[in-house]
């Protein structure tokens, strides 16, 4: 066998793995935003976690450094900011939101051609995104990474349902707008617990990018990996 011909068939022999045979009943992908259509940007990361630690002492009159140490340790038994900051009785939204504000994401998020030429590549698909973000907050996100909100058929802020991301019924409730049945939406997300297990317990199909999990059907190590997953699909 010549180089080519060995090259070829490895590139099939990945691409079998690479696309299970669920991804052919798919209908739409739901996607979430921070961590998944761009990859984690630590700055942006480390500002949003000073300005909600910062608030958290200012509002109840607590050092920081203890503020600091309590938070971190509620978070990984927690996973959601939200709840956290709600188990120091604030509003969690509310600081999320008004820490958010302080952010100057037009310095810190870039446009990603290669992310629109990704949703350009799958036309036959519908989109949701579903995000913990306000819609104004989300919007302005999109913006900067140049991607349009056309792209989704739906933008689902969480918040304004009243529900979580770690709540399966808002799943349910996306699939019924959708009238699709729950194997027929892949959810991708970069978090476990915040999207891969709730979204799974809908009866999603569930997609980890930039990361692995072994509780998700797939996992992908970029999420333009998403586009590749189901260009193989339309060429067989
Ligand atoms: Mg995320």
């Amino acid at each position: 066998m010549d180089e080519q011909a060995a090259g070829t068939l490895l590139e099939q022999a990945s691409h079998t793995e690479f696309s299970p045979s669920w991804i052919s009943e798919i209908r739409a992908l739901g996607w979430d935003l921070d961590g998944t259509l761009y990859r984690d940007v630590p700055e942006i990361r480390e500002r949003m976690e000073g300005q909600v630690l910062t608030t958290i002492s200012e509002r109840l009159g607590q050092d920081l450094a203890w503020v600091k140490k309590e938070y971190r340790q509620r978070l990984r038994k927690i996973g959601s900011n939200t709840k956290v900051i709600g188990s120091f009785g604030l509003d969690g939204p509310e600081v999320v939101d008004l820490s958010f504000d302080q952010i100057p994401f037009e310095q810190l998020l870039r446009p990603d051609p290669k992310l629109k030429r990704m949703f350009a590549s799958l036309p036959n698909l519908r989109h949701v995104l579903i995000t913990h973000n306000r819609i104004d907050q989300a919007r302005r996100k999109l913006a900067c990474l140049g991607l349009p909100e056309s792209v989704f058929t739906l933008v689902v802020p969480v918040y304004d349902w009243e529900m979580s991301k770690q709540d399966p019924s808002l799943y349910r409730k996306v699939l019924e707008l959708l009238t699709i049945r729950p194997h027929q939406m892949l959810y991708l997300g970069d978090r476990e617990a915040v999207d891969i297990l709730p979204a799974r317990e809908a009866g999603l199909r569930t997609g980890m990018v930039w990361g692995d999990s072994s509780a998700a059907d797939i996992s992908l190590p970029t999420v333009y990996d998403v586009g590749e997953l189901f260009q193989v699909t339309s060429e067989k």
